[in-house]
């Protein structure tokens, strides 16, 4: 079941994507992800392009693993970590699909970098390994855009990775995928720059949920973005940027320059 954010007329709804379309429900995105597809009251049906969809959730943050897949630690010939690294995105980086990310003046190296992202849909703290999808509402594709240049010049993160619309997510919740095996790739206009599997994850969705809960409560809408395969690379002004994870389907933004 693909859940959705989306405005029409300027109005907020919720819905869920059936047969190409968009069935707007009463439930909340995290309410219909807890309760069964009979129990929704359902209002209106729209084509998908008479709506525009915006991020599935608002969290109260995103937490972000650094290094989480075999390969880019290979090409990167670095170690494999013993523990995830975590950093946080504010939430105020966060945009949906077909939203634009700006190009910040003060950065020369805008990189993309494709994402699988869990949405957490209830509240988790001392989760174990082997709870720890009880917790899941759903998966959507999430861009963790970063100000490379910015990253290595601070040695911190925070600036580098928390510029307004450095967070595209989306377009939807997918309720019912497999995380740990998921064909995961980037387009940048139309090419291939990352094509890997989130099979090649070193710590699964459901280490990451118990590590991160017992440092810190997940609140029902958090995100936590599980880290990026091979390939991440610079964007420009004027591309078009593309995450696809298979059950998912396209996550698009365009990059612009600030006006
Ligand atoms: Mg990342």
């Amino acid at each position: 079941m693909k859940l959705l954010r989306f405005k029409k007329n300027g109005r907020k709804k919720n819905g869920v994507v059936i047969n190409g379309g968009v069935v707007e429900i009463e439930h909340s995105v995290l309410e219909a992800s807890q309760s069964p597809p009979d129990d929704f009251k359902r209002k209106n049906f729209y084509s998908l392009d008479e709506i525009k969809i915006i991020p599935p959730v608002q969290p109260s943050k995103v937490v972000c693993v650094g290094l989480n897949y075999r390969d880019h630690a290979e090409e990167l010939n670095m170690d494999m970590p013993e523990e995830p690294v975590l950093f946080l995105k504010p939430p105020t980086t966060i945009i949906g699909h077909n939203d634009s990310i700006v190009y910040p003046p003060y950065s020369q190296q805008v990189d993309y970098e494709a994402e699988l992202a869990v949405v957490i849909g209830r509240d988790a703290r001392f989760v174990n390994f082997e709870d720890s999808l009880d917790f899941v509402a759903g998966y959507t594709s999430l861009n963790d855009v970063t100000a490379r240049d910015l990253q290595q010049k601070d040695g911190q993160w925070t600036r580098a990775k928390s510029f307004d619309t450095f967070c595209p997510l989306g377009p939807w919740i997918e309720t019912d995928m497999d995380p740990s095996s998921q064909k995961i790739s980037m387009k940048i206009n139309d090419k291939i720059k990352q094509n890997s599997n989130t099979k090649n994850m070193i710590f699964p969705v459901e280490e990451l949920i118990s590590f991160i809960s017992n440092i810190m409560t997940l609140k029902a809408g958090d995100v936590i973005a599980t880290g990026t395969p091979p390939g991440v690379g610079p964007m420009h002004v004027g591309d078009v940027a593309e995450v696809n994870i298979e059950d998912i389907g396209i996550l698009q933004n365009k990059i612009i320059s600030l006006e």
